[in-house]
């Protein structure tokens, strides 16, 4: 894990000045926009310019909005190459940060993270989610040298930012779930360290629910925390694993659903906590039938009208995403009993991950995350192509392929869209 530092206290800007005087940083571009700047871009200039350091300044003028797109990304790069930064500071969130990390790659340049909204957990990440042409794809980039969070700077975000950031941490519940699931059914590699790293925290916050919704800077500092962590852990397992699971792939497929103009765009968190509270829901059910299953436990379908009518028409990344997953069957297949486990252990191993669903539940409601449908522009018949189609957008194996492999997702489809429709808002 290439980030060297991270402090979480009202010590963050002094720390951060500390921090470059060490990297004998001189000159630093600092990146924000007009909100980051009153919250901490311009206290931050101050502070640096007072321990002698030259700062230039790129700061966007959208209040809202801002895309981490072409125009934006090609701002911040002339920026590095006129001023010639030795690094640079994203004094921001999401899109801010992306910019200018993706920027600094392609410059050359390090940077620093100082996070203003704990609304979401790619602050240590090492890859960029940009937009160009309307297609939200990631690219490689490089990790933040070193991360600085204020509370008291994070308690002064939108108080929705904050329910985006516990909504994408308690998503974490079910994604740990779905990769026990193919530790037990293929043998994918499972790391309890890593798990733990982020299950720890996402376990704290259901805890901290009702203090994170007052705007607490204590509870906000831990939760900013444990978005940091989950960024780490991904670091540490070499891809999104430990983080994301089939509430992120229904995220994925409702962003799609929003580029073709079938609902309108809601942020990550927002549509990754709602996600969950059904995916808690089939994770369940799975697990009540997890002994009639039988091999094989993934079937890799053919596009379908209906399933081009919610995707849109096959293309080459479906067409990849699919030779994946046949890929993963014929390992399956030629590696069966070496490193599989016996049902009674697979069920062990998903008792385990299920212990926390109860809590992750209540804490996802407390936050307002409602279990009904037409929540966050997705209606019931979305919501029941989500089910169907959200795994055919990665071919990271999730619960949704398990049902789909044992024609079981019908049945648990319309018990859990039944039960939610007649209110069952529990
Ligand atoms: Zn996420």
């Amino acid at each position: 894990v290439s980030v060297e530092q991270i402090v979480i206290g009202n010590e963050a800007a002094d720390k951060l000045v500390a921090f470059l005087d060490d990297a004998h940083w001189r000159r630093v571009l600092i990146v924000d926009d007009p909100n980051t700047a009153e919250v901490a871009g311009d206290e931050l200039s101050a502070a640096l310019n007072a321990a002698g350091h030259t700062v230039t300044r790129h700061q966007f003028l959208e209040r809202s909005d801002l895309l981490a797109d072409q125009s934006a990304l090609n701002a911040v790069r002339n920026r590095l190459e006129t001023d010639e930064p030795d690094g640079a500071i994203a004094v921001g969130s999401g899109v801010i940060n992306d910019v200018t990390r993706y920027a600094t790659f392609l410059e050359r340049r390090p940077y620093i993270a100082f996070p203003t909204a704990a609304s979401m957990d790619g602050y240590a990440s090492n890859v960029a989610a940009m937009q160009f042409d309307g297609l939200k794809l990631t690219f490689a980039a490089h990790a933040p040298r070193a991360i600085f969070a204020d509370p008291a700077v994070l308690a002064s975000a939108p108080k929705p930012m904050t329910i985006w950031g516990l909504g994408d941490l308690l998503g974490k519940a079910t994604a740990h779930f779905d990769w026990r699931l193919a530790r037990g059914l293929f043998g994918e590699h499972f790391c309890p360290e890593v798990e733990d790293v982020v299950a720890r925290p996402m376990r704290r916050a259901t805890q901290i629910t009702q203090a994170l919704c007052a705007g607490d800077p204590v509870a906000l500092g831990e939760l900013i925390d444990g978005l940091i962590l989950s960024g780490i852990a991904m670091s540490m397992f070499g891809n999104s694993r430990p983080a994301s699971g089939c509430e992120h792939h229904a995220s994925h497929f409702w962003d799609l659903l929003a580029f073709r103009g079938m609902r309108p765009h809601h942020p990550h968190g927002l549509q990754v906590g709602y996600a969950t509270r059904f995916a808690l829901r089939i994770q369940r059910a799975a697990l009540a039938r997890i002994e009639e299953i039988a091999p094989p436990f993934l079937t890799v379908a053919q596009p379908s009208k209906e399933e081009a009518a919610w995707i849109g028409p096959d293309n080459s990344a479906l067409a990849e995403v699919r030779r994946d997953k046949e890929r993963a069957l014929d390992a399956a297949s030629t590696s069966a009993g070496e490193d599989l486990m016996s049902f009674a252990n697979v069920r062990t191993l998903l008792d385990e991950a299920e212990q926390v669903f109860d809590e992750v539940d209540a804490a996802l409601a407390t936050a307002g995350f409602p279990l009904a449908v037409g929540f966050a522009g997705v209606d019931e018949a979305a919501l029941r192509a989500t089910f169907r189609y959200a795994n055919r957008l990665r071919s990271r194996y999730s619960v949704l392929s398990l049902l789909e492999s044992q024609r079981a997702l019908k049945g648990i489809d319309d018990e859990i869209v039944s039960s939610t429709l007649i209110g069952d808002h529990a």
